[in-house]
């Protein structure tokens, strides 16, 4: 009984728009970015689990700013940009470890900290 009945009748009226959990993972311009470097491209799945620990329809997710509504995901969100910014940039920095232009590797830091920036927001 109990839990498993309890997410789908939540499903059924959360009316919020949330992230994906491993959302910097997710992101078209990471799997861009991952395809071109190793050559890996993931599927999209269908249902995801989210920043605030619900299972959700993949189209019930957003990685804009602009759209998610779920508070607890944005502020997951915003975490989650924060931090891969700085894993880029600690990347980026180490000679060899990833062979990408350094002004690429600047534009996606700064792309994930202005992201962060954009979920700590509140409009
Ligand atoms: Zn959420």
């Amino acid at each position: 009984m109990g839990r498993a009945k309890l997410q789908i009748v939540g499903d059924a009226w959360d009316p919020h728009v949330h992230v994906e959990v491993n959302l910097t993972r997710a992101g078209a311009d990471v799997r861009n970015l991952l395809a071109s470097t190793f050559g890996l491209v993931a599927d999209l799945p269908a249902e995801v689990e989210t920043g605030c620990g619900r299972r959700v329809a993949y189209a019930r997710t957003s990685p804009h700013p602009e759209r998610v509504t779920c508070l607890t995901c944005r502020r997951h969100a915003s975490e989650q940009h924060r931090q891969f910014a700085e894993d880029l940039a600690s990347m980026f920095r180490m000679p060899g470890v990833l062979d990408v232009h350094g002004a690429d590797a600047a534009k996606a830091v700064a792309r994930h900290r202005d992201l962060a920036r954009r979920f700590a927001s509140a409009d």
